[in-house]
Order: structure tokens, then C-alpha cells, then sequence
């Protein structure tokens, strides 16, 4: 498993749990999925982002939130 930094379709940044090869619960489409927004609490496609192109304030707003509580 691999710790992440996702963004949904609405802007929302989260630490996400990434794993490649056992993720039935999820729609896989590459470095994108669908799944639900701890954030916004909604269903949203979530890309994985590159930590190098976000700023400080951005990664911290990403390790606030942790969508490690879904099932
Ligand atoms: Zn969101």
C-alpha cells in the first residue's frame, strides 16, 4: 500500500491509501478512480496528485484529511 495525495473532480485534497492491485471497491482507471471524498463527503473521481506541484498550504490541507476510515 502506498500513502497518496488525491484531489476529487471539486478541488477537495486528501491523503488517500493507493493499492494497485487489490482495489475491487473501486473503479480503476489508472492514476484516477472513483470513489467517495472524505473532504466534501461525495462520490467524485479522484486523481492522484504529484506532492512536488502542490504548495505548502495545499499539503497541508491534504494531510488534514485521510480517507482511511472508509471500509
Ligand atoms: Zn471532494
Amino acid at each position: 500500500m502506498a500513502e497518496v495525495i488525491a484531489r476529487c473532480s471539486a478541488g477537495h485534497l486528501f491523503t488517500s491509501t493507493w493499492v494497485p492491485l487489490a482495489s475491487f471497491k473501486a473503479v480503476r482507471l489508472g492514476r484516477k478512480r472513483y470513489q467517495r471524498c472524505p473532504v466534501g463527503r461525495h462520490w467524485a473521481m479522484i486523481e492522484q496528485v504529484d506532492p512536488a506541484t502542490l504548495s505548502p498550504t495545499e499539503l497541508a490541507e491534504a494531510a488534514e484529511h485521510h480517507d482511511s476510515r472508509i471500509p
